[in-house]
This record gives C-alpha cells, structure tokens and sequence, in this order.
C-alpha cells in the first residue's frame, strides 16, 4: 500500500459505485465520459450563488461561532475542499457544503460520504471531533440540513480510501459491483470482464 496516494472524496464515492472504476480510470488511464457542459454550468451557478452571500454570516440558530470558508484540506489519506469548516458551541466542528440541487426529503449517500471525508480532514487538520455535517440546498431557497456523521462512516471512507490507494499502487484488478443492473450504462462495459 502506497502512503503517497491521496485520495478525493468523489474517487471514493465511484469506489462504492463499483470498485472497477478506479481501475480503468486510474490505472490504465481510460476517462469516464461526463456531461461536461452541465457539469460546468452548474458548477458556475453554485459558485455565483456562493458569492452572493454574505461572507461575514455565522448561522447562530445551529451553535456557529466562526468559519472558515474555502478549505483545501489533505491528510495521509484523503485530500479535499470544504465550502465551509464551522466552529461549533459545543467546542467541536463541521464541515459545510453547498449543493446546487433541490432537496427532495432525503439525503443522497453520495452527499453523506463526502461530509464523511470531510469530517475526517476536520478532525486531523484542525483536531475537534466532528459529530455532523451541513448541506445548503440552493434550488430550495438555500435549505439548510444537518446530517449525523457516525464514527463508523469515518471509518468507512478511510478504509476505502486505503484500499482505493492498494489498487492504483500495485495495479490490483478488483472485484465487479455486486449490482449488474450497473453495468447496463458503464462506460466500461465493453472492456470490462464480468
Ligand atoms: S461494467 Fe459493471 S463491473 Fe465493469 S466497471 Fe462498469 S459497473 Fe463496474
């Protein structure tokens, strides 16, 4: 295992999709084909609608005492950008994020295992333990929602990023995703083995 590899919460978020993934991207070097255009217009968006806002505001009503905003954050495992690390009353921290989404009454895992790595980056840069994190909806009127992060999920995102830097330092060929239904739209569905 390298321990020179770092890894980003979205190479960890394609890992749990299918741990192939990281194979054919990372190793031999084949891209993921993206809406590139929707990608960069709604990357646009959250970065003008993030600029609009008030830089000085601390979200009293949830224990804010200070922020930090624009974060870029490593450790020997994961590295990241967090919108937001928040201070916190109760001496701990969290980190923030916006989404340029609706919020549609749950939480997407992807968004969950994001804050995950994000907690973690917090806890070692900055050593406060972090219990939750946040998301702002822009597409809802800028919804706030708090969103638990269990010791377990760190542990998750870590193991997974431990094993994500095995595969892309020794060249290992991991196992298929469980679920086949996934293959059916894979970019790699030609040169993947099932
Ligand atoms: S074809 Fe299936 S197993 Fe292969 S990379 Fe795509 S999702 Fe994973």
């Amino acid at each position: 295992m390298s321990a020179t590899i770092s890894v980003t919460p979205s190479e960890i978020i394609q890992y749990l999709y299918c741990p192939r993934f990281i194979y054919f991207e990372k190793v031999l070097d084949i891209p993921q084909h993206e809406e590139n255009s929707y990608k960069a217009m709604r990357g646009r968006r959250l970065h003008e609608t993030k600029a609009s806002l008030n830089k000085d505001y601390l979200r009293k009503k949830i224990g804010v005492t200070d922020k930090l905003q624009e974060q870029y954050l490593t450790n020997d495992l994961l590295r990241g950008k967090v919108d937001e690390v928040l201070s916190l009353s109760d001496d701990t921290m969290a980190p923030l994020d916006y989404k340029f989404a609706q919020y549609k009454d749950r939480v997407f895992s992807t968004y969950k295992t994001q804050l995950a790595c994000y907690a973690c980056l917090i806890e070692d840069n900055f050593g406060k333990e972090v219990h939750q994190g946040y998301l702002v909806y822009t597409r809802s009127r800028n919804k706030l929602i708090e969103v638990p992060i269990a010791a377990q999920e760190k542990e998750q995102v870590q193991e997974c990023a431990r094993t994500i830097a095995h595969i892309i330092s020794t060249n290992y060929f991991p196992k298929a995703t469980r679920y086949k239904k996934r293959c059916t739209g894979c970019t790699y569905r030609n040169i993947c083995i099932q």
